[in-house]
């Protein structure tokens, strides 16, 4: 199925559905994914079909090349609204992590000091001490929890090594509030297995997590872009109001994105 390869180390700006303008940065190679999950819906596509042939950016690249983008735009008189870094997989799982982000909150204090810094992470790292630091520091440390329900993770979200999800739901609780917790919702099947995850018997659960790690705010969205393989169908807005409103009901911050 098409799906996208993001340039390296820098992408974008692009106008972002939960972010804004979103000058992007992607810590995995250029030519291909690296993630520790492998996600049905991935714009990406599926690990095995882009296997990357050239390494990653340097601290150095990222820092070079994103001095070099934030000075052009400052020049032009535009500034991105956040830093994201996202891109081709999982940003935590760059060795240089903790650095990478030190440097660019130096490069948003001197060009664009009103921007946030993002991070999209899959939360299979965060038991990292590193990994955590590093995201403690950023302004919006976005940390996927699609279920609490073991069977869907490994039928949809497919860890690529042993996956608890309780002790990640630990993990999240351990931030403090210090998170915002992202929620793909999604309906249809593959390969003769249900995709739906808004029924009552995944929506329970993962909101009595939600209570124990009590997140900053919950993003809940739908696919939106083509997807790893097909199967995969968008929940209706309505659907994903519902579960907005029910988090509210719980005292939860939380937005839907269509
Ligand atoms: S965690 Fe994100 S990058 Fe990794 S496979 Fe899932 S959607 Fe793709």
């Amino acid at each position: 199925m098409p799906t996208v390869i993001y340039p390296s180390p820098i992408f974008g700006p692009v106008e972002s559905r939960r972010l804004g303008i979103s000058l992007g940065i992607n810590l995995m190679p250029r030519d291909g994914k690296v993630c520790t999950f492998d996600c049905l819906y991935c714009e990406c596509g599926l690990n095995k079909d882009f296997v990357a042939h050239t390494p990653r950016p340097t601290r150095k690249d990222v820092q070079k090349a994103l001095e070099q983008k934030l000075r052009e735009m400052h020049m032009a008189g535009t500034a991105p609204t956040v830093l994201t870094f996202a891109g081709n997989g999982e940003p935590t799982t760059h060795p240089e992590f903790l650095g990478i982000i030190g440097d660019a909150m130096i490069l948003r204090d001197r060009y664009c000091p009103q921007a946030k810094i993002a991070v999209l992470s899959n939360a299979t790292l965060t038991v990292r001490p590193n990994v955590r630091a590093a995201l403690m520091k950023v302004d919006y440390n976005i940390l996927k929890l699609d279920t609490v329900d073991a069977d869907y993770i490994k039928l949809v979200n497919r860890p690529a090594f042993p996956y608890d999800v309780k002790n990640v739901v630990k993990e999240l609780k351990a931030f403090n509030g210090h998170c915002i917790v992202q929620t793909m919702f999604l309906k249809g099947t593959y390969e003769g297995h249900s995709l739906d995850n808004t029924g009552e018997a995944y929506v329970g659960p993962w909101l009595n997590a939600l209570k124990q790690i009590k997140p900053q705010a919950v993003q809940v969205y739908t696919i939106a872009r083509e997807t790893a393989v097909e199967g995969l169908e968008k929940v209706s807005a309505e659907e994903l109001d519902r579960i907005v409103a029910l988090l509210k009901d719980n005292g939860i911050e939380a937005e839907a994105f269509y």
